[in-house]
């Protein structure tokens, strides 16, 4: 598959900020760029929407979908199975549109497997005491769960050196403005920039 607009891998522990800074910069002027919206098997949550946050699917329906292939990339997390189907970004893509997949570190290799070009983004807390201080922040859940949440934290963020872009969440705005500078930034690189001004360029160099 080749892309016109960039693939942006974006992965982070829970807690970190990652789906508020992605819709954050969706909602902002950044202009021709979309979110991917994933197929899983876990239940909704409560103001959950479906087609909107995730396709919710049961298990039988999801393993039809691999079988058929329609899967770019899918990964067991947490007990649940989620996937980006090709469908959710290859006509974006296509038509120049900037994609954020919000996904975890297994999806993140295999999307820079198939697609190098892609961009991986890793969000981090800026630290381990306020990145406890968020899961706890959630809910009132027990000690032991919120041992777990961090268990799984820290097994995301060992994979921190396999992306591109590391954004350290401290500050939302920065962190925000960040984010919109490496997509800003990449809509410039040469690729870009040269199918979209070939004419004027071909005019600029003329003798
Ligand atoms: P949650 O259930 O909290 O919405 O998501 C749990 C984890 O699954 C998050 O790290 C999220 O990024 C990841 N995830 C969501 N959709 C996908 C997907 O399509 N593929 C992969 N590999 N991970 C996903």
């Amino acid at each position: 598959m080749s892309a016109i607009g960039t693939l942006y891998i974006m992965s982070a522990p829970s807690g970190a900020g990652k789906s508020s800074l992605i819709s954050a910069l969706l909602s902002s002027d950044i202009g021709n760029a979309s979110v991917s919206v994933s197929h899983t098997t876990r239940a909704p949550r409560p103001g959950e929407i479906d087609g909107q946050h995730y396709h919710f699917v049961d298990v039988d329906t999801f393993k039809q979908l691999i079988e058929a292939n329609e899967f770019f990339e899918w990964a067991e997390v947490f007990g649940n199975f989620y996937g980006t189907s090709k469908a959710a970004i290859e006509v974006q893509l296509a038509s120049g549109t900037d994609v954020f997949l919000d996904i975890d570190w297994q999806g993140a290799q295999q999307v820079k497997k198939l697609m190098p070009e892609a961009q991986g983004v890793f969000i981090l807390p800026p630290s381990r005491a306020e990145l406890e201080r968020r899961l706890i922040g959630r809910g009132q859940d027990s000690d032991e769960v919120i041992a777990g949440r961090m268990a799984q934290a820290i097994s995301e963020m060992s994979h921190y050196n396999e992306y591109d872009f590391i954004l350290v969440n401290d500050d939302f705005d920065t962190t925000l403005n960040q984010l919109s500078a490496i997509v800003i930034g990449q809509r410039q690189r040469k690729a870009s920039q040269v199918a979209a001004y070939s004419d004027m360029l071909k005019d600029l160099l003329a003798e």
